[in-house]
């Protein structure tokens, strides 16, 4: 799901990637591509208009920041609104301070209730709680045996009606159940409640008395995300109806564009507090808006990393690099060094590494950084005259000799320093003569 929404955008994105500046007309440009972008992708049109322009009043208020390019800063804004409008914060959920927590689902016939009943149970054992699941849905046959199935596999008890006793009032099911909970020293009860393919008054009153009955401490609307701007109408009948306190989004891992459930938190004002994605038990997931924005942008953990940078990195220091690498003056093992301890100031450099878009594919090697060797390279360049990091090409054999005795070192690994520095610089220069500019907001050209 999502993945047109992420091609879209980072088409988007790429194409400002190679400006160094940005024009009113750029900004313009850019909004209306966004805007077809999420109009494409179903999100909802008054959730489109309002993010467009919030977006664009922000963009055209820019101070630019001297750590961050313009590109840079418009994506950070984008992904800011986009956390806004999935709901900000992460919602967790509120225990009772006096057990047991009563979470009821509610929700249409198919949305996925029965099955995230069981993901919820077993999420909450992993979380040392103990889970009661209770079946108030009455109404589709064999409802009562899918959630005894679904419990046994979380390994978790279901309190279901006996014959003879109470069966057919789900009211009454539900109301026992806390009791009985009670008394059995369960810590949170699960009810899930009957569904029909459509809204009628009926299922509301039912889910009504139920939620009167049992005095919930989450009410969890659940929602089918492939189902399109249903999902925001369907949102509003059952707030209406019953009123809700967080969304579960399920079948994320279907191939809809699943922006209309994207839409429900801002159009509702009901924050998303769980997403589904698959049939199996750990197919689940605690919603973090911001995390789910990063994805929708397609930046891994980038924007950590900017703001990161943007605390760590000296701007002046960084602009005069790429200054050098765009021909001013030579970029030497000197600047090299410097770049060096400012990245490191900002941690472990796997850390950093791994907070990059794609870096999940290349978990290993970057696992396998070895910090020493950076510290060896360290070494040999702190053991070279500035004259020497300024100008590889004086490198003779006996001041290399020199330098690998003073950085504790043999001279293959001197040797091998300054190959591999020249041949990267090489290719520094063939990128940053193609891309205009480097970092820093350097202006192109
Ligand atoms: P209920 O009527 O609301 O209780 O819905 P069910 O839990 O019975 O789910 C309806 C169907 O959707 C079942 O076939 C489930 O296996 C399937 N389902 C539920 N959640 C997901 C999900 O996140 N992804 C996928 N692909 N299927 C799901």
């Amino acid at each position: 799901m999502f993945d047109t929404l992420q091609d879209r955008l980072s088409d988007v994105f790429k194409g400002l990637r190679s400006k160094g500046r940005l024009t009113e007309a750029d900004i313009d440009a850019t909004m209306r591509e966004i805007r077809i972008a999420l109009l494409e992708a179903d999100v909802n049109l008054s959730v489109v208009k309002g993010f467009i322009s919030a977006v664009k009043e922000r963009c055209l208020g820019l101070e630019l920041s001297k750590a961050l390019n313009p590109t840079q800063q418009i994506i950070k804004i984008v992904d800011d609104e986009l956390v806004g409008i999935l709901g900000g914060e992460t919602r967790n959920v509120r225990f009772s301070k006096r057990p047991p927590t009563v979470i009821m689902l509610a929700g249409l016939q198919g949305a996925g209730k029965t099955t995230l009943a069981g993901k919820l149970a077993s999420w909450l054992r992993e979380q040392k709680h103990a889970p009661l699941l209770v079946a108030a849905d009455l109404q589709r046959p064999n409802a009562v045996g899918q959630l005894q199935i679904v419990g046994e596999r979380a390994g978790v008890h279901v309190f279901a009606p006996q014959p003879g006793n109470g069966v057919g009032d789900p009211v009454q099911v539900a109301r026992d159940s806390i009791e009985h909970a009670r008394r059995r020293l369960y810590d949170v009860v699960i009810v899930d409640t009957a569904g029909r393919l459509g809204v009628d008054a009926e299922l509301m009153q039912q889910a009504a008395d139920i939620k009167e009955a049992v005095n919930p401490d989450e009410v969890l609307f659940v929602v089918d995300a492939m189902i399109g701007q249903d999902a925001v109408n369907t949102a509003r009948a059952f707030n209406e109806g019953i009123g809700f306190d967080g969304v579960v989004l399920t079948k994320l891992d279907g191939d809809a564009r699943g922006g209309a459930a994207l839409s429900i938190a801002r159009v509702i004002g009901k924050p998303i507090m769980f997403a589904s994605n698959g049939e199996g038990l750990k197919d689940f997931d605690v919603f973090h808006p911001d995390r789910m924005a990063s994805r929708i942008l397609g930046m891994g953990d980038v924007l950590t990393l900017i703001e990161q940078a943007e605390k760590t990195f000296d701007a002046d220091q960084s602009r005069a690099a790429a200054e050098k690498l765009m021909g001013k003056n030579k970029f030497g093992l000197q600047d090299f060094l410097s770049q060096m301890q400012q990245l490191r100031k900002m941690g472990p450099l796997s850390k950093i590494l791994g907070m990059l878009p794609g870096a999940g594919q290349f978990k290993g090697a970057i696992d396998d950084i070895d910090e020493r060797e950076i510290d060896r390279i360290e070494a040999i360049i702190n053991s070279m005259t500035l004259k020497e990091r300024d100008d590889v090409s004086i490198l003779n054999g006996s001041r290399r000799s020199r330098i690998a005795k003073g950085a504790g070192v043999q001279v293959s690994d001197v040797n091998q320093l300054v190959n591999r520095f020249v041949e990267a610089r090489k290719m520094m220069e063939k990128m940053a003569s193609s891309m205009g500019g480097m970092g820093g907001g350097v202006p192109a050209g």
